[in-house]
Protein backbone atom coordinates (compact mmCIF):
# COMPACT_ATOMS: atom_id res chain seq x y z
CA UNK A 1 0.00 0.00 0.00
CA UNK A 2 1.50 2.95 -1.27
CA UNK A 3 1.74 6.03 1.81
CA UNK A 4 1.26 9.71 2.02
CA UNK A 5 3.92 11.59 3.79
CA UNK A 6 4.34 15.28 5.26
CA UNK A 7 7.47 17.07 5.59
CA UNK A 8 7.31 18.60 8.89
CA UNK A 9 9.49 21.56 7.66
CA UNK A 10 8.03 23.23 4.49
CA UNK A 11 4.29 21.10 4.73
CA UNK A 12 4.92 19.31 1.47
CA UNK A 13 3.64 15.79 1.10
CA UNK A 14 5.56 12.87 -1.04
CA UNK A 15 4.03 9.70 -1.97
CA UNK A 16 6.10 6.70 -1.03
CA UNK A 17 4.82 4.00 -3.54
CA UNK A 18 7.23 1.26 -3.08
CA UNK A 19 5.74 -1.19 -5.96
CA UNK A 20 6.00 1.44 -8.99
CA UNK A 21 9.72 0.76 -8.03
CA UNK A 22 9.08 -3.25 -10.36
CA UNK A 23 7.70 -1.18 -13.04
CA UNK A 24 9.79 -1.58 -16.44
CA UNK A 25 6.41 0.87 -17.87
CA UNK A 26 2.95 1.27 -16.77
CA UNK A 27 1.51 -2.05 -18.19
CA UNK A 28 2.70 -5.56 -19.24
CA UNK A 29 3.49 -6.76 -22.64
CA UNK A 30 4.74 -9.46 -24.25
CA UNK A 31 8.12 -10.89 -23.81
CA UNK A 32 10.47 -8.20 -24.15
CA UNK A 33 13.25 -6.48 -22.05
CA UNK A 34 13.80 -2.48 -21.27
CA UNK A 35 12.60 -0.57 -24.18
CA UNK A 36 9.34 0.15 -25.95
CA UNK A 37 7.29 -2.64 -25.91
CA UNK A 38 6.65 -4.94 -29.03
CA UNK A 39 2.98 -5.08 -28.67
CA UNK A 40 1.55 -1.77 -27.71
CA UNK A 41 -0.97 -2.67 -25.26
CA UNK A 42 -3.07 1.20 -25.67
CA UNK A 43 -3.73 -0.29 -29.28
CA UNK A 44 -7.02 -1.38 -30.50
CA UNK A 45 -7.11 -5.32 -30.32
CA UNK A 46 -5.07 -5.29 -26.99
CA UNK A 47 -7.48 -4.65 -24.28
CA UNK A 48 -6.35 -7.43 -22.33
CA UNK A 49 -2.84 -5.88 -21.87
CA UNK A 50 -4.57 -2.98 -19.53
CA UNK A 51 -6.52 -3.59 -16.16
CA UNK A 52 -10.18 -3.40 -17.46
CA UNK A 53 -11.70 -0.41 -18.49
CA UNK A 54 -13.43 2.27 -16.28
CA UNK A 55 -15.18 4.29 -18.68
CA UNK A 56 -14.93 4.38 -22.55
CA UNK A 57 -16.48 6.17 -24.96
CA UNK A 58 -17.42 3.43 -27.38
CA UNK A 59 -19.62 2.66 -30.75
CA UNK A 60 -22.85 1.42 -30.67
CA UNK A 61 -22.85 -2.37 -29.91
CA UNK A 62 -19.13 -2.96 -29.37
CA UNK A 63 -18.20 -4.96 -25.81
CA UNK A 64 -16.24 -3.43 -23.38
CA UNK A 65 -12.42 -4.58 -22.84
CA UNK A 66 -13.06 -5.22 -26.54
CA UNK A 67 -12.42 -3.05 -29.75
CA UNK A 68 -14.55 -0.75 -31.26
CA UNK A 69 -13.67 2.29 -28.56
CA UNK A 70 -12.58 5.92 -29.40
CA UNK A 71 -11.69 6.82 -26.01
CA UNK A 72 -10.56 4.20 -22.80
CA UNK A 73 -10.00 4.94 -19.63
CA UNK A 74 -7.85 2.06 -17.21
CA UNK A 75 -6.62 2.28 -13.70
CA UNK A 76 -2.43 2.66 -14.15
CA UNK A 77 -0.85 -0.83 -13.51
CA UNK A 78 0.79 0.08 -11.03
CA UNK A 79 -0.75 3.28 -9.46
CA UNK A 80 0.87 5.91 -7.18
CA UNK A 81 -2.13 5.89 -5.26
CA UNK A 82 -4.59 2.99 -4.46
CA UNK A 83 -8.67 3.56 -4.04
CA UNK A 84 -9.28 0.58 -1.97
CA UNK A 85 -9.20 1.27 1.76
CA UNK A 86 -9.55 3.93 4.13
CA UNK A 87 -6.83 6.94 4.86
CA UNK A 88 -5.91 5.76 8.65
CA UNK A 89 -4.21 9.51 9.06
CA UNK A 90 -2.14 8.83 12.10
CA UNK A 91 0.76 10.88 13.41
CA UNK A 92 4.55 9.54 14.52
CA UNK A 93 6.59 12.04 17.02
CA UNK A 94 6.73 15.01 15.00
CA UNK A 95 5.58 13.07 11.37
CA UNK A 96 2.16 12.80 9.79
CA UNK A 97 1.66 10.03 7.65
CA UNK A 98 -1.93 8.86 5.85
CA UNK A 99 -2.63 5.65 3.75
CA UNK A 100 -2.15 6.37 -0.09
CA UNK A 101 -5.66 6.60 -1.04
CA UNK A 102 -6.43 7.70 -4.36
CA UNK A 103 -7.17 7.23 -8.01
CA UNK A 104 -4.80 6.77 -10.46
CA UNK A 105 -5.70 6.37 -14.49
CA UNK A 106 -5.00 6.65 -17.45
CA UNK A 107 -6.74 7.96 -20.44
CA UNK A 108 -5.73 6.25 -23.99
CA UNK A 109 -6.54 8.96 -26.11
CA UNK A 110 -6.64 6.96 -29.21
CA UNK A 111 -7.61 3.59 -30.45
CA UNK A 112 -4.50 4.14 -33.17
CA UNK A 113 -0.75 4.15 -32.25
CA UNK A 114 -1.01 8.07 -32.55
CA UNK A 115 2.50 9.38 -30.69
CA UNK A 116 1.40 12.65 -30.41
CA UNK A 117 -1.90 14.07 -29.22
CA UNK A 118 -1.27 17.52 -31.98
CA UNK A 119 -1.85 14.56 -35.01
CA UNK A 120 -5.77 14.09 -33.63
CA UNK A 121 -8.38 15.62 -34.83
CA UNK A 122 -10.64 18.38 -33.17
CA UNK A 123 -13.41 15.98 -32.93
CA UNK A 124 -10.85 13.28 -30.96
CA UNK A 125 -9.48 16.32 -28.52
CA UNK A 126 -12.74 17.49 -27.80
CA UNK A 127 -13.66 13.67 -26.57
CA UNK A 128 -10.80 13.60 -24.59
CA UNK A 129 -11.62 16.80 -22.48
CA UNK A 130 -15.05 15.05 -22.37
CA UNK A 131 -13.89 11.88 -20.92
CA UNK A 132 -11.24 14.63 -18.22
CA UNK A 133 -14.41 16.33 -17.08
CA UNK A 134 -16.73 13.04 -16.74
CA UNK A 135 -13.97 11.14 -14.39
CA UNK A 136 -13.67 14.54 -12.44
CA UNK A 137 -17.67 14.47 -11.69
CA UNK A 138 -17.31 10.76 -10.80
CA UNK A 139 -14.52 10.89 -8.30
CA UNK A 140 -15.14 13.85 -6.74
CA UNK A 141 -18.14 12.01 -5.08
CA UNK A 142 -15.85 10.12 -3.06
CA UNK A 143 -15.54 12.26 0.38
CA UNK A 144 -11.71 10.39 0.68
CA UNK A 145 -10.55 12.30 -1.82
CA UNK A 146 -10.06 16.27 -2.42
CA UNK A 147 -8.47 16.83 -5.47
CA UNK A 148 -7.88 15.53 -9.26
CA UNK A 149 -4.84 16.25 -11.62
CA UNK A 150 -4.89 15.78 -15.42
CA UNK A 151 -2.01 15.62 -16.92
CA UNK A 152 0.42 14.68 -19.49
CA UNK A 153 3.48 13.31 -20.31
CA UNK A 154 5.05 13.14 -23.77
CA UNK A 155 8.62 11.72 -24.92
CA UNK A 156 11.06 10.59 -22.49
CA UNK A 157 12.50 13.55 -21.42
CA UNK A 158 8.90 14.45 -20.53
CA UNK A 159 8.36 11.17 -18.67
CA UNK A 160 6.23 9.18 -20.63
CA UNK A 161 6.57 5.18 -20.32
CA UNK A 162 4.85 4.61 -23.78
CA UNK A 163 4.40 6.60 -26.63
CA UNK A 164 1.08 5.94 -27.69
CA UNK A 165 -0.59 9.04 -26.96
CA UNK A 166 -2.34 9.14 -23.55
CA UNK A 167 -3.02 11.45 -20.10
CA UNK A 168 -3.08 10.52 -16.44
CA UNK A 169 -5.72 11.49 -13.77
CA UNK A 170 -3.98 11.06 -9.99
CA UNK A 171 -6.82 12.23 -7.78
CA UNK A 172 -5.34 12.73 -4.08
CA UNK A 173 -6.73 12.97 -0.52
CA UNK A 174 -4.57 15.64 -0.37
CA UNK A 175 -4.60 19.45 -1.95
CA UNK A 176 -1.07 19.29 -4.33
CA UNK A 177 1.25 21.81 -2.87
CA UNK A 178 1.57 23.72 -6.71
CA UNK A 179 -2.65 23.99 -6.18
CA UNK A 180 -2.46 25.12 -3.09
CA UNK A 181 0.55 27.84 -3.79
CA UNK A 182 -1.72 29.64 -6.41
CA UNK A 183 -4.74 29.18 -4.38
CA UNK A 184 -3.24 30.85 -1.66
CA UNK A 185 -1.68 33.53 -3.86
CA UNK A 186 -4.78 34.42 -5.45
CA UNK A 187 -6.71 34.68 -2.43
CA UNK A 188 -4.42 37.87 -1.02
CA UNK A 189 -4.77 39.43 -4.01
CA UNK A 190 -8.58 38.98 -3.96
CA UNK A 191 -8.73 40.16 -0.85
CA UNK A 192 -6.99 43.42 -1.43
CA UNK A 193 -8.26 44.04 -4.74
CA UNK A 194 -11.81 42.35 -4.88
CA UNK A 195 -11.30 40.67 -8.23
CA UNK A 196 -9.38 37.43 -9.68
CA UNK A 197 -5.75 37.51 -10.69
CA UNK A 198 -6.11 35.19 -13.68
CA UNK A 199 -9.02 37.11 -14.86
CA UNK A 200 -6.90 40.40 -14.42
CA UNK A 201 -3.54 38.24 -16.08
CA UNK A 202 -6.08 37.01 -19.06
CA UNK A 203 -7.54 40.98 -19.34
CA UNK A 204 -4.09 42.66 -19.26
CA UNK A 205 -2.56 40.21 -21.70
CA UNK A 206 -5.18 40.55 -23.90
CA UNK A 207 -4.74 44.41 -24.09
CA UNK A 208 -0.90 44.16 -24.19
CA UNK A 209 -0.84 41.54 -26.71
CA UNK A 210 2.74 40.89 -26.82
CA UNK A 211 2.99 37.38 -25.02
CA UNK A 212 -0.15 36.23 -26.93
CA UNK A 213 -0.01 32.93 -28.97
CA UNK A 214 -3.82 32.88 -29.41
CA UNK A 215 -7.25 34.42 -28.46
CA UNK A 216 -10.41 32.83 -29.38
CA UNK A 217 -13.73 32.60 -28.32
CA UNK A 218 -13.68 31.46 -24.84
CA UNK A 219 -9.61 31.35 -24.15
CA UNK A 220 -6.50 32.78 -24.14
CA UNK A 221 -3.35 31.59 -24.99
CA UNK A 222 -0.25 32.78 -23.87
CA UNK A 223 3.30 32.85 -22.30
CA UNK A 224 3.31 33.97 -19.28
CA UNK A 225 5.42 37.15 -18.17
CA UNK A 226 7.25 34.97 -15.53
CA UNK A 227 7.78 31.76 -17.87
CA UNK A 228 9.63 29.58 -15.97
CA UNK A 229 10.84 27.49 -19.08
CA UNK A 230 11.05 28.41 -23.01
CA UNK A 231 7.91 28.53 -24.49
CA UNK A 232 5.75 27.78 -21.10
CA UNK A 233 2.06 27.77 -22.84
CA UNK A 234 -0.76 28.90 -20.61
CA UNK A 235 -4.34 28.63 -21.49
CA UNK A 236 -7.01 30.27 -19.93
CA UNK A 237 -10.57 30.26 -19.89
CA UNK A 238 -11.64 33.93 -20.62
CA UNK A 239 -14.58 33.78 -18.53
CA UNK A 240 -13.92 32.98 -14.45
CA UNK A 241 -14.39 30.04 -13.51
CA UNK A 242 -12.32 27.79 -10.39
CA UNK A 243 -13.75 23.96 -11.64
CA UNK A 244 -12.58 22.57 -14.72
CA UNK A 245 -14.86 19.77 -14.48
CA UNK A 246 -18.20 22.40 -15.22
CA UNK A 247 -16.82 23.73 -18.59
CA UNK A 248 -19.68 24.15 -20.19
CA UNK A 249 -20.09 22.30 -23.93
CA UNK A 250 -19.05 25.55 -26.10
CA UNK A 251 -16.26 25.43 -23.74
CA UNK A 252 -15.23 22.01 -24.75
CA UNK A 253 -15.17 23.03 -28.16
CA UNK A 254 -13.20 26.00 -28.47
CA UNK A 255 -10.82 24.29 -26.28
CA UNK A 256 -10.55 21.50 -28.27
CA UNK A 257 -9.43 24.14 -30.75
CA UNK A 258 -7.35 25.85 -28.92
CA UNK A 259 -5.54 22.65 -27.18
CA UNK A 260 -5.16 21.39 -30.71
CA UNK A 261 -3.33 24.72 -32.53
CA UNK A 262 -1.41 25.18 -29.41
CA UNK A 263 0.19 21.71 -29.12
CA UNK A 264 1.02 21.81 -33.07
CA UNK A 265 2.66 25.05 -33.09
CA UNK A 266 4.99 23.90 -30.30
CA UNK A 267 5.76 20.40 -32.14
CA UNK A 268 6.41 22.93 -35.51
CA UNK A 269 8.24 25.83 -33.64
CA UNK A 270 10.47 23.00 -31.46
CA UNK A 271 10.15 19.59 -33.66
CA UNK A 272 8.25 17.59 -31.88
CA UNK A 273 9.89 18.36 -28.56
CA UNK A 274 9.31 16.26 -25.31
CA UNK A 275 6.65 18.22 -22.72
CA UNK A 276 4.23 17.84 -20.37
CA UNK A 277 0.97 19.77 -19.60
CA UNK A 278 -1.24 19.74 -16.34
CA UNK A 279 -4.87 21.18 -16.03
CA UNK A 280 -4.84 23.17 -12.37
CA UNK A 281 -8.58 23.31 -11.43
CA UNK A 282 -9.87 23.96 -7.72
CA UNK A 283 -10.64 21.52 -5.35
CA UNK A 284 -13.67 19.17 -4.93
CA UNK A 285 -14.82 20.70 -1.74
CA UNK A 286 -15.22 24.03 -3.04
CA UNK A 287 -18.11 25.72 -4.56
CA UNK A 288 -17.04 28.11 -7.60
CA UNK A 289 -14.46 30.05 -5.61
CA UNK A 290 -14.03 33.31 -6.96
CA UNK A 291 -10.58 34.26 -6.56
CA UNK A 292 -9.65 31.02 -8.36
CA UNK A 293 -9.37 30.13 -12.14
CA UNK A 294 -8.73 26.45 -13.54
CA UNK A 295 -6.31 26.76 -16.45
CA UNK A 296 -3.57 24.29 -18.42
CA UNK A 297 -0.03 25.31 -18.10
CA UNK A 298 1.93 23.66 -21.11
CA UNK A 299 5.84 23.50 -20.09
CA UNK A 300 7.93 21.96 -23.44
CA UNK A 301 11.28 19.59 -21.43
CA UNK A 302 14.07 21.65 -23.88
CA UNK A 303 16.65 22.40 -20.60
CA UNK A 304 16.47 20.31 -17.18
CA UNK A 305 15.72 21.31 -14.01
CA UNK A 306 19.08 21.09 -12.19
CA UNK A 307 20.91 21.80 -9.07
CA UNK A 308 20.40 25.56 -8.85
CA UNK A 309 16.50 25.34 -9.57
CA UNK A 310 16.19 22.19 -7.37
CA UNK A 311 17.94 24.06 -4.65
CA UNK A 312 16.71 27.54 -4.47
CA UNK A 313 12.97 27.52 -6.05
CA UNK A 314 14.57 30.04 -9.10
CA UNK A 315 14.20 29.10 -12.85
CA UNK A 316 16.89 30.61 -15.26
CA UNK A 317 14.78 30.95 -18.62
CA UNK A 318 16.92 31.63 -21.62
CA UNK A 319 14.13 32.77 -23.89
CA UNK A 320 12.31 35.91 -23.38
CA UNK A 321 8.47 34.90 -22.82
CA UNK A 322 7.91 38.06 -25.42
CA UNK A 323 9.85 36.28 -28.41
CA UNK A 324 8.27 32.37 -27.51
CA UNK A 325 5.09 34.23 -28.21
CA UNK A 326 5.83 36.06 -31.27
CA UNK A 327 7.20 33.42 -32.90
CA UNK A 328 4.50 30.50 -31.60
CA UNK A 329 1.89 33.63 -32.61
CA UNK A 330 3.07 33.95 -36.19
CA UNK A 331 3.37 29.86 -36.64
CA UNK A 332 0.50 28.68 -38.83
CA UNK A 333 -0.79 25.24 -38.18
CA UNK A 334 -2.17 23.28 -41.02
CA UNK A 335 -1.75 19.75 -42.36
CA UNK A 336 0.91 20.80 -45.31
CA UNK A 337 3.00 22.64 -42.82
CA UNK A 338 6.20 21.55 -43.25
CA UNK A 339 7.71 19.41 -39.79
CA UNK A 340 10.67 21.01 -39.54
CA UNK A 341 11.88 23.32 -36.41
CA UNK A 342 11.65 26.71 -37.64
CA UNK A 343 13.01 28.48 -34.51
CA UNK A 344 16.46 29.73 -35.87
CA UNK A 345 19.14 26.81 -34.19
CA UNK A 346 22.00 29.10 -35.33
CA UNK A 347 20.97 32.33 -32.90
CA UNK A 348 22.05 30.57 -30.16
CA UNK A 349 18.78 30.52 -28.62
CA UNK A 350 17.37 27.52 -28.40
CA UNK A 351 20.81 26.04 -28.16
CA UNK A 352 20.85 28.25 -25.06
CA UNK A 353 17.68 26.45 -24.64
CA UNK A 354 18.42 23.04 -24.87
CA UNK A 355 22.41 22.49 -23.54
CA UNK A 356 21.25 24.60 -20.29
CA UNK A 357 21.56 22.82 -16.87
CA UNK A 358 23.92 20.21 -18.54
ZN1 LIG B 1 -0.35 1.94 -29.62
ZN1 LIG C 1 -10.95 34.46 -12.83
ZN1 LIG D 1 -1.22 26.68 -12.49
Amino acid sequence: MPELRRDPIVGRWVIIAHERAKRPYDFKSDGQGLGEPRVCPFCEGQEDKTPPEIIAYRDFGSRPNGPGWRIRVVPNRFPALKIEGNLNKRGDGIYDMMAGIGAHEVIIESPRHHTSMATLGEDNIREVLWVYRDRLVDLKKDSRLVHGMLFKNVGEGGGAGLDHTHSQLIVTPIVPVSVWEEMTGALEFYNYRGRCIFCDMAQQELAVEKRIVLDSTHFTAFCPFASRFPFETWILPKTHASHFENIPKPGVDDLAHVLHQVLNKLELALDNPPYNYIIHTAPFDHIELPHYHWHIEVIPRLNKVAGFEWGSGFYINPVAPEHAAAFLRELEVGPSYPALALFERGSGRLQAATTHGS
